[in-house]
Formats: C-alpha cells, sequence, structure tokens
C-alpha cells in the first residue's frame, strides 16, 4: 500500500468529512483521545481543518499504559491549546478496569479486558458527551480498525453489530445517542504512524498490555499476514463493506428498537444496560 504525504492524509480526512458528511463546523465536536497516535492525529488535523474541538480521554488506570497515555495527551493539548475532559473509570462507576477484572474473575465471571473496557469507553464517552453538551463525539478508528471490526463480526457471524459499523457509527438516531464518526476511516495505519513521527506528536507507539489477548488481535495478526501476501486487503475489505452498508444499516434498523436503561436511565437495547449489569455483578445484587 503506497503511503501517502502529509498533505495527502489532510485531503483524506476533509474528503471523508464531506463525502459522509460527518462533521460541520458550528458544531462543538468532542474528540476521544487515547493517548496514542491515531486519536492525537485525529484532534490535530480536525483543528487544523478548522473544527470546534474539545478532546476527552477516558482512563481506566491500566498498570504501565494509562499513566503515560495521560501525560502525553496533556502536554500535547496544551501546546495546541485544546480543552481537555478526563474522565476515570475509578472516579464514575468506583473501580478500574483492573479493579473489575479481579473482582469478576474472584467470582467466577469470565469477562475479557477489552469486552469491559468497551462497555465501560461506550457507555462513558456517550454520557460525557451529553453533559458537554457535545454534538458529535469523533473517534480514531483507522481503515485497518474497521477492517477488523468488519471480519471479527463476518467470523463471529454477527451481521447486525456488524451494521453499526461505517464512517457514521450505528443504525438507529436517538436524542440519548451522541452520534459518533469516523473521519480517519480511510486513513491505514501506516499512514497515520508516518504522520505522528514526522509531526513528532508525544505519543508511544506501543499497544496496550492487554491487547494481545484478544479475538481482535488474532484477528489483526492473520489480516497483516494476507496484506502482506495480497497487498490492499484491508482496503478491498472496506470498499467492499461500504457497498453493502446502506442495505445493512436500513435492514438493521427496523430491529433496533431504543429503549432506556430501568437503572441508570442511559440508552440501552434492554432493560438493563451493560453497564448495570457489571456493576450488579460487581456488588452482588440480584437484576
Ligand atoms: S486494548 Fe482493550 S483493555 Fe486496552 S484500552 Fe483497548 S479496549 Fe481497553
Ligand atoms: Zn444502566
Amino acid at each position: 500500500m503506497a503511503v501517502k504525504k502529509q498533505h495527502e492524509i489532510e485531503e483524506v480526512v476533509a474528503k471523508t468529512i464531506r463525502k459522509y458528511k460527518l462533521l460541520f463546523k458550528r458544531e462543538k465536536i468532542l474528540v476521544a483521545c487515547s493517548g496514542g497516535k491515531d486519536s492525537t492525529t485525529l484532534l490535530y488535523i480536525l483543528k487544523k481543518l478548522g473544527y470546534n474541538v474539545e478532546a476527552i480521554t477516558l482512563d481506566p488506570s491500566i498498570k504501565n499504559s494509562s499513566r503515560e497515555n495521560l501525560d502525553n495527551l496533556k502536554c500535547f493539548c496544551n501546546k495546541n491549546m485544546i480543552k481537555l475532559h478526563i474522565v476515570s473509570f475509578k472516579q464514575e462507576i468506583g473501580y478500574t478496569l483492573d479493579d473489575i477484572k479481579k473482582e469478576l474473575d474472584s467470582k467466577g465471571i469470565t469477562m475479557a479486558y477489552c469486552t469491559i473496557c468497551g462497555i465501560l469507553k461506550r457507555y462513558l464517552l456517550n454520557k460525557k458527551a451529553k453533559e458537554l453538551k457535545a454534538e458529535k463525539l469523533a473517534t480514531g478508528h483507522n481503515l485497518d480498525d474497521e477492517a477488523e471490526s468488519v471480519m471479527m463480526n463476518l467470523l463471529r457471524g454477527n451481521i447486525g453489530l456488524m451494521a453499526r459499523l461505517g464512517p457514521i457509527a450505528g443504525v438507529v438516531k436517538s436524542r440519548g445517542f451522541i452520534p459518533r464518526v469516523k473521519p480517519l476511516y480511510l486513513c491505514n495505519e501506516k499512514e497515520i504512524i508516518a504522520y505522528s513521527k514526522l509531526k513528532k506528536f508525544p505519543v508511544v507507539y506501543k499497544r496496550c498490555p492487554y491487547a494481545s489477548s484478544s479475538y481482535r488481535e488474532i484477528v489483526r495478526n492473520e489480516l497483516i499476514g494476507f496484506e502482506k501476501k495480497y497487498p490492499k486487503t484491508k482496503e478491498n475489505i472496506i470498499n467492499w463493506f461500504l457497498r453493502i452498508l446502506p442495505e445493512l444499516k436500513k435492514s438493521f434498523k427496523r430491529d433496533e428498537e431504543m429503549t432506556y436503561c430501568n437503572i441508570c436511565k442511559e440508552p440501552s437495547q434492554r432493560t438493563i444496560c451493560n453497564v448495570c449489569t457489571i456493576l450488579e455483578k460487581l456488588e452482588n445484587k440480584k437484576i
């Protein structure tokens, strides 16, 4: 895959935003930042393109990882005069990611780190975005991430979950959900690494210590192997997916009636949302 030059990446992001109507200049946009290369690149490019951005980061307090990312992000936002909102798992729900995993394990409940982390991050991001009156949430998912997600859902037979992917996430429009968009959708990982190195962003390139045990990592490694043998594999997956996506979203829209969690009142497809279910398990309550 040919690596794009600096200005070409910025143009691809601008074109992606225009093509899929992801963002508008008048909107307040919260960029979900991890302190890593993708979200830092996204934050920088959106600000450069003149969007009204603020950064939000969720701190799961992962040992030997979260602190470094948080310090880097603070330094980047300071330098670029971007407002940063820090939301810690511990403060919001009373537990760090490690606490939750340990507690669930001790009760014999098997749940992967990434599953717990993903559920909490989606929930807290949406809740905080509403509190901060943001109109859009932008995430740093790139082409490689999306190709992995498409394949993961395909291999697991989760077609309904696949329908929620795409440059604009989700199939249901609801007042309870802040729309989540992915302006780096058509940029590949190599290009983003090259761009962030060229710009000397303060980011670490190592992956989260828990990533290696995830199903995503298995699919990711397989796709890397395929891409080496058959260049453009990931691009082809995304091109195919974008062609079927409108129909996919249409067909799953009918099934997705939005309701609200009986406990926290946040949007949920079940009477009790995933976060409240985890909390009830931790606190040994019957639900
Ligand atoms: S790799 Fe998994 S545990 Fe680590 S930050 Fe991502 S979702 Fe959370
Ligand atoms: Zn709930």
